[in-house]
């Protein structure tokens, strides 16, 4: 789901998001990444393009209408879930 957020906001690439992860201090390898980006590609969140940079090919990720839809009901299903937690 972070991904989601920062596909949202901007282009990301798999490299790029490790290190991002990373800083959260969640350690995610790229065998652990590809595979989840490619099947937030397959169910329709995120959109690839490939772009070349002399030798290397880069894929950047951004995120479709429908991710930015399910982005927005995780975010309100997280702020209900966070009142239940501090009304009591
Ligand atoms: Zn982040």
């Amino acid at each position: 789901m972070h991904v989601l957020h920062h596909a949202s906001q901007e282009e990301i690439y798999g490299a790029w998001m490790i290190e991002e992860l990373a800083g959260h201090g969640y350690r995610l390898s790229a065998g652990t990444l590809y595979p989840m980006l490619h099947k937030m590609v397959e169910d329709g969140y995120l959109t690839v393009r490939t772009e070349r940079e002399g030798r290397t090919i880069r894929k950047l990720y951004s995120a479709t209408e429908k991710g930015r839809r399910g982005l927005a009901v995780a975010r309100e299903r997280m702020r209900i879930l966070t009142q239940e937690g501090t009304g009591r």
